[in-house]
């Protein structure tokens, strides 16, 4: 797999120039782009859109365009705000610019539109009547939020109460929908105001009377739930995604000043995926563009986004709403042969007239850089089987050919499960595969087995789950001991806990071997010792004990070097990840209600991806065609295409925006869905560099014989619907029946050994403290428990963020603000007794009151607060935040003090000025300050909160600033290596939070 994206020529990576000043000459921007990327790039002032077709660098353009505007003076950093959608997406291009404006400070505001909406409703809270800590739900959670509150809604026949919950996803999507749409509560009901009144006058004895009253009853109902929904989030200081960026509308709308503000700040603006933007997002960036410095990038043909609101028109309209827009095509395409797309080209002119191309009168013909390559192969079989069989020997007699490796091979589906025979016939060949970003966390075995455990610690009579975990690793109680356990339980009305400890304590019991009889007694015994353990601990801590100490399954797994067990740890640490989001919203952390809320997060579909394995996998790539955008393979396989799953069948929301509420009114209708579906498959083909094959069978298991997908026909221009299928010989069917287990060829692990590597204070730091340490944390992400001096750290901090934005906004905070805050952020987790838990907060308390004392004497001014910054320095990008910079007025230039907050407890200001000249963290923002500033910083100082304020100050010497280069060499040189063997010492040992999991520990 490789993202599209140019490499860059090695003169970018060099330094040139003074520190502090930007090392690119526009010039050197420039040099390796097209006559119309290099347009696009260079382009004044006004509004730009620039149509990209795949594979044309679209992305390159963006990140370049941002460069050279800071190249050529035409803005400082922060004055640029680039908007992406995905998290992935904004990662991507701020690491691209942090290449080219390496400032050491990259102060442009690069980010998805709900980060950035975020951040300024943060900013702004108090305006909206919002605490500035508000909570953003997931989705699940809004479910579980309206679920909870279903009957504070004025609802009727969108509530039946033999069915309440029936129609609670249709309320979420459509209240989401509104939102999208720009419909705000009051508009809602204005309209379905307006219907009312329209109604007076129709008559209810005729058909159509009364259908007309009935919709402006419904649409009345669910105009004043909306209102409602809105109402109980804000009083709940909860906001749902949609709700972003719809505050952030109704903040700028209601408030010209901060709107004022906002637009004096960002002078040019620029979107990448225009297509995949909303209407709201479009209003949001006709408000925030003054100046009309807006650059959209983005293919009209690439929109596929719809069920996330995604609103083509935008696109279609962008010089609607900008006539003078200057248009910039990119038709050159740097991926793929010109077969494959001529062939794509040829399949999306069906979508004409509603195209660019032809609203704007421009070619969108793609001209490949690349070979003439062959046309796409359609192959159709007689059966699904045969169908997968065939792509999977396809791959194999190819990679053996053609000395390829798996990795250059793609199957893409349509939806996560046409997946599975695929995969079974990979399976059958032995042929690695990674299944990417597939949900179903829940049904992983080590998770199901583990909530088995939670399930029943919360309910012991809850049968079928302690059936499950018996049955599990690490009990692994024999199937027909727990038939015959289960079967007396129910036989004599008994509960199977009761029957498994008469079973323990029974030799020959139901004829259950001693063997089985001993782990039957090992389940009974973990089991005992964490029921008492239930009612105390929170969901965490029970969960941590339980597999670190009971189990010793977070160790096992941690240690072993098997893929499939570093697959399996990630699982577990995303299920913590799960348990602590409970945390944070449970009202009472005790594993009932954990059991509840989940309940509540599966019934509400949640499912979340399966960790992410960190190992470099020489596998065939399965996935959909939604996950494979801004990806491409040599080979890809794009299969299942029928009729009837490819274009899938059109369903309309089951309750629908009505139309006069919806500005993008192309939306509804099945011809725009096809047209929908027609950009996805389009999409799919141009993930193809080499070959592309397109799959289809006559037998799907169903009634009737399938015909190939009418898009197959489209394009490749021929009629496929009566092709003969394929026919695969008798034996090669019965064969993959054979049951077989999946290929034991062991991925190799990861280590980023040539290019870029993103480093942290963090990773260096744990790395050369161990790099065992550092694999347990960065590489496998082994889950542990949070030590209540993280807990105390991260309240205190969330308070002093709080006082110093507020600071830096000219706004200041009370010492009752900042204790809420501080309590607000509390979690009753990893102290050692609830009176430990008692005198911890209460220290916290005194210490924000020191805090605060000081501030109001200090005459320090944070000059930047949470700044970020990124550096390059020998092919290694240092990524950091600063807590807090002050610059005070003197001597020009102004002294520049870095300030960093501790609560580790130092209480002399000998040891803080030796804690201060020692820290790693702060030898390596002094480099990025250097970086930023041109000159060293005057001091580096921490600040420990113990609870009294000590602060400890060093002034930074050359000394100080070549440790900081030599530590980012010889971690950088580590992890490159995959060096990863433990380097035990004792302090480190002492202090590591993984000692309890760590063969290697020393314990003196
Ligand atoms: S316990 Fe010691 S040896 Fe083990 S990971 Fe931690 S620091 Fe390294």
């Amino acid at each position: 797999m490789r993202k599209g994206r140019r490499s860059l020529p090695f003169s970018f990576y060099l330094r040139c120039g003074t520190p502090g000043s930007p090392i690119l000459l526009s010039m050197d921007l420039l040099s390796d782009l097209n006559p119309r990327q290099r347009d696009a790039v260079t382009f004044g002032e006004g509004p730009l859109l620039i149509v990209a077709g795949v594979g044309t660098g679209k992305t390159t353009v963006a990140t370049r365009r941002i460069a050279w505007l800071i190249a050529e003076k035409k803005a400082l950093p922060g004055e640029i705000l680039a908007l992406t959608f995905t998290d992935r997406a904004a990662a991507e291009m701020e690491e691209r610019v942090d290449l080219l404006v390496p400032y050491g400070y990259v102060e442009a505001q690069i980010g998805t539109f709900h980060s950035f909406c975020d951040r300024v409703l943060r900013e702004n809270a108090i305006l909206l009547g919002l605490p500035p800590d508000y909570r953003i739900l997931s989705e699940a959670e809004q479910a579980i939020f309206l679920k909870d509150h279903l009957f504070d809604l004025p609802l009727k026949r969108f509530r039946p109460l033999g069915n309440p919950m029936r129609h609670l996803h249709a309320l979420l999507s459509l209240f989401s929908r509104a939102k999208d749409e720009d419909v705000t509560p009051a508009e809602y009901l204005a309209y379905a105001e307006r219907l009312r009144q329209e109604t007076r006058t129709a008559h209810s004895h005729t058909e159509e009377g009364r259908l007309r009253i009935e919709e402006a009853r419904a649409q009345q109902e669910l105009a004043e739930a909306y209102a409602v929904y809105q109402r109980l989030l804000g009083t709940h200081g909860f906001v749902d995604f949609a709700d972003l960026i719809a505050l952030a509308l109704r903040l700028f709308r209601e408030h010209a000043a901060v709107l004022a503000r906002y637009r004096e700040r960002y002078t040019y603006i620029l979107v990448d995926e225009f297509q995949d933007t909303n209407y709201a997002q479009f209003e949001l960036l006709k408000l925030l563009a003054s100046r009309r410095n807006l650059t959209v990038c983005g293919d009209d043909d690439q929109s596929i986004y719809r069920f996330r609101g995604a609103a083509i028109s935008n696109i279609l309209g962008f010089q609607a709403a900008y006539s003078d827009a200057h248009l910039v095509v990119l038709d050159r395409n740097y991926r793929s042969t010109q077969a494959i797309l001529d062939s794509a080209y040829r399949l999306i002119q069906h979508n004409n007239p509603d195209r660019l191309e032809v609203r704007s009168q421009i070619s969108k013909r793609l001209h490949t850089s690349c070979a003439a390559g062959r046309p796409p192969q359609h192959l159709h079989f007689e059966t699904l089987g045969e169908e997968c069989d065939a792509v999977a020997e396809a791959i194999a007699r190819r990679r053996a050919d053609e000395s390829r490796r798996w990795d250059e091979f793609a199957i893409l589906v349509r939806s996560n499960a046409q997946a599975q025979p695929f995969l079974r016939s990979l399976d059958l060949l032995r042929i690695p595969w990674r299944f990417s970003g597939s949900r179903g966390l829940y049904d992983q075995e080590e998770i199901r087995s583990t909530l088995a455990f939670l399930r029943v610690l919360a309910d012991p009579r809850d049968t079928m789950s302690l059936h499950c975990l018996a049955a599990s690793c690490p009990y692994d109680v024999p199937a027909d001991a727990l038939a015959a356990a289960t079967g007396l339980a129910r036989r004599q009305n008994k509960g199977l806990l009761h029957v498994l400890r008469v079973a323990a304590k029974t030799p020959g019991f139901l004829d259950i071997p001693e063997e089985g009889r001993e782990r039957i007694a090992r389940l009974l015994c973990d089991l005992d010792a964490m029921l008492p353990l239930s009612t105390r601990e929170g969901t965490g801590e029970l969960l941590y004990r339980y597999l670190a100490t009971r189990t010793g399954m977070i160790e096992q797994l941690s240690n072993s070097q098997s893929p499939q067990d570093a697959q399996r740890i990630q699982n577990l640490a995303k299920l913590f990840a799960v348990v602590e989001r409970f945390a944070h919203v449970a009202r009472y952390d005790r594993v009932g209600w954990f059991v509840e809320y989940l309940d509540a997060l599966i019934e509400a579909g949640d499912n979340p991806a399966v960790g992410d394995a960190p190992w470099d996998e020489d596998a065939v790539h399965v996935l959909t065609i939604h996950q494979a955008k801004g990806l491409e393979y040599p080979i890809v396989f794009l299969v299942a295409l029928i009729a009837g799953r490819f274009p899938s069948p059109h369903r309309r929301d089951p309750i629908p925006l009505p139309d006069a509420l919806i500005k993008d009114l192309a939306s509804g209708s099945a011809d725009f869905h096809r047209q929908e579906e027609r950009r996805l498959f389009y999409v799919a083909m141009t993930r193809a560099r080499e070959d592309l094959y397109l799959t289809s069978a006559l037998d799907y298991g169903g009634k009737r014989p399938r015909k190939p997908s009418l898009f197959v026909s489209e394009a490749l221009d021929v009629d496929v619907s009566r092709q003969l299928p394929q026919r695969r010989s008798a034996a090669s069917r019965i064969v993959r029946h054979a049951t077989m287990d999946r290929p034991v060829e062991a991925p190799r692990p990861s280590a980023p050994a040539e290019g870029l590597l993103t480093l942290s204070h963090r990773t260096i730091d744990d790395y050369l403290t161990c790099p065992l340490k550092y694999r347990y944390i960065h590489v496998l992400r082994v889950p542990i428990r949070r030590h209540h001096a993280v807990v105390y750290g991260n309240a205190i901090h969330q308070a002093i963020r709080l006082h110093n934005v507020s600071r830096i906004a000219g706004r200041e905070t009370s010492l009752a603000d900042l204790e809420a805050i501080f309590r607000k952020h509390w979690q009753a987790e990893g102290f050692l007794t609830p009176e430990h838990e008692a005198m911890r907060l209460e220290e916290g308390l005194r210490a924000l009151a020191a805090f605060y004392a000081y501030e109001q004497v200090d005459p320090g001014r944070p000059a930047h607060i949470e700044r970020r910054f990124s550096l390059l320095t020998n092919g290694v990008r240092l990524v950091g935040v600063f807590d807090r910079i002050d610059l005070r007025p003197g001597p020009t230039p102004a002294e520049g003090t870095i300030i960093d907050y501790k609560t580790s407890d130092v209480r002399t200001e000998e040891r803080a000025a030796k804690r201060a000249q020692e820290s790693l963290q702060l030898a390596l923002y002094a480099v990025a300050f250097r970086q930023l500033f041109g000159r060293a910083p005057d001091a580096i100082e921490l600040r420990f909160l113990t609870p009294d304020v000590v602060i400890g100050r060093a002034v930074p010497s050359e000394r100080l600033f070549a440790r900081a280069a030599a530590s980012i060499e010889r971690a950088a040189a580590g992890i490159r290596a995959g060096a990863f063997a433990a380097s035990p010492a004792y302090r480190a040992c002492r202090h590591c939070a993984y000692a309890p999991i760590c063969p290697e520990r020393r314990a003196e």
